[in-house]
């Protein structure tokens, strides 16, 4: 057969020389064992956890080798292209720390620029000419029904599915058919005309699931759909190899595949990347594990971190938790550290399902936003709510020294301990609700309503504002014997029949009035924070 009259026919035109995009994109100029990592996401507009797990890999990867990290946007699919997808990957990612170097939307060295794979059609087609012209490529004409037939009859045999060996009809068309078909208009795809045998396994070093053992391909796949673009495997091989990616690392979903690429890469003339599969992200369900699902789970999309205002570094903690098996205990030793100077390694990384667990991100954030001060808290809740707070809760801001004062209460600033009542943006701010604005709702109280009223009306006439907090709670002792409370806990513990509750009951009563809240912090500083008025109103609305 005349190899190079039919890639003629199939495409015709002018194509450069595939060798010249070997110095259009040359080998980058970097020491030895530094690594070039990339992220490739589709732009769905669904960013999501698996995603930042492979970023943070990516860049830390590379980084650490002194290296570069990328951005390519896998767009060949047309049908899920969005808009604004790209922006939001690359401010969903910043928001986590995670930078890239290059990329489309970023731009950096533009040698091996461009980063949309839409962009690239050129290429592609260049190298999917010259295996056809060396057949190691060929056209297949079987429609979508013939090759779901095949599917089903092999389904029904248990065979392996796919087009491979007896059943790859096209790839044994005579000249003559092929021509006959084309004249005749039949749409076309290009498939890679395999020479693997599945008898031969091999093995082969992933730098993270370390030896495995890969059968060689025998699948024809699809390189170029019927529309000319191409498909992952085959646009995935041609980027990495120009845009000179060192170490690939994807989830495992892509193991599969792997023999399909190690063949293409083969045909292609090129020097295959190393490879590292990462395990995918799991959720216990009750008895069973399972991936996290985009419809089940809302923690699996990225926009869930930010909406709820999860402090980045909480999160980044956590992935790295998840991804490195001596991160935890480098962390204990190394708290304050800049997370960077962690010595992230490719072999650490977990090699079966991570189990990602909401409820340990949230003690880690609780640690995390523990570790600020009232300032540093003051800016990251504002950051969050400018973007995603109430107009009630964006003004709260505008009151900055209560706002601090508040924050240094709620945060136990200075005091023994910190207190951990926060855990993200919107809860911490939802939690600050009652320094600004009164109760809508009261949790409920312990005592009596006419003993609760009739302590509320004797605070307000022995309050003072001024009285320091020794002074405070002594009248708050008083009042709590003239209405039947034992003023001493001891006291109370000793005799509990002989009083209607203790002091500790009036604190209730107070807190409730002022906060609507049974649990809070230092209630003296609340109302100083407060003021008189505010105070005085507070309660006065308690007795109502
Ligand atoms: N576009 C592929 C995906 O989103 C990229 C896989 C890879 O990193 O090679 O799954």
């Amino acid at each position: 057969m005349d190899y190079r009259k039919l890639a003629e026919r199939l495409l015709p035109g002018n194509y450069p020389a595939p060798e010249s995009y070997e110095t259009l994109y040359p080998p980058r100029n970097l020491p030895p064992k530094t690594e070039v990592t990339r992220l490739a996401p589709s732009p769905t507009g669904f960013i999501h956890l698996g995603n930042l797990f492979s970023a943070i890999a990516d860049e830390r990867l590379a980084h650490r080798s002194g290296g570069v990290v990328y951005l390519r946007i896998e767009d060949t699919d047309l049908k899920r292209k969005v808009d604004g997808a790209v922006e939001a990957v690359i401010s969903a990612l910043k928001y986590f720390d995670v930078k890239f170097d290059e990329g489309a939307e970023i731009g950096g060295d533009e040698t091996y620029a461009p980063w949309y794979q839409r962009q690239r059609a050129e290429i592609y087609r260049t190298f999917a000419k010259k295996l056809i012209e060396e057949g190691r490529a060929y056209p297949c004409f079987c429609t979508e029904e013939e090759l779901s037939a095949l599917r089903e009859e092999q389904t029904k045999n248990k065979e392996i599915t796919g087009y491979y060996g007896k059943y790859a009809k096209c790839r044994n068309l005579s000249e003559e058919e092929i021509y006959k078909n084309l004249d005749a208009g039949k749409p076309f795809v290009i498939r890679l005309r395999s020479l693997g045998d599945p008898e031969n396994k091999f093995k082969f070093h992933d730098e993270i699931k370390g030896d495995v053992t890969v059968t060689e391909n025998d699948q024809d796949v699809v390189i170029l759909k019927s529309d000319g673009i191409p498909t992952y495997h085959f646009a995935h091989a041609i980027d990495d190899h120009f845009m000179r990616t060192t170490l690939v690392i994807r989830g495992e979903d892509w193991l599969a595949s792997l023999p399909i690429h190690i063949e293409l890469f083969r045909a292609l003339g090129f020097a295959l990347p190393r490879y590292g599969h990462h395990c995918s992200l799991m959720k216990q369900d009750g008895e069973t594990r399972r991936k996290l699902s985009k419809r089940k789970d809302p923690e699996l999309s990225l926009e869930f971190y930010r909406k709820e205002g999860y402090f980045p570094r909480a999160v980044k903690v956590y992935m790295l938790t998840l991804l490195n098996s001596n991160f935890e205990e480098w962390y204990l030793k190394h708290p304050d550290a800049d997370l960077n100077e962690f010595p992230f390694k490719a072999d650490k990384m977990s090699k079966s399902g991570a189990l990602f667990d909401l409820d340990k991100l949230n003690d880690i954030s609780k640690n995390e936003l523990a570790r600020l001060d009232e300032r540093g808290m003051f800016a990251f809740l504002k950051t969050w709510a400018d973007e995603f707070g109430t107009d009630a809760q964006k003004a709260y801001f505008a009151q900055e020294d209560k706002l601090l004062r508040a924050l240094a209460l709620c945060m136990g600033v200075g005091g023994k301990k910190r207190r951990k009542d926060f855990q993200t943006a919107s809860q911490a701010v939802s939690l600050l609700r009652y320094f600004f604005e009164r109760p809508e709702t009261y949790e409920e109280c312990r005592v009596p309503d006419q003993i609760r009223r009739a302590v509320l009306v004797d605070f307000d006439k022995t309050y003072d504002a001024s009285d320091d907090a020794q002074t405070w709670f002594g009248k708050v002792k008083e009042i709590a014997a003239r209405h039947g409370f034992a003023a001493e806990m001891k006291d109370y513990k000793a005799d509990p029949a002989a009083y209607c509750g203790s002091v500790a009951e009036v604190a209730e009563i107070l807190r409730i009035a002022v906060t609507g809240k049974a649990n809070t912090p230092d209630l003296y500083t609340i109302m100083q924070i407060l003021g008189e008025d505010e105070t005085r109103a507070r309660i006065g609305l308690g007795t109502k």
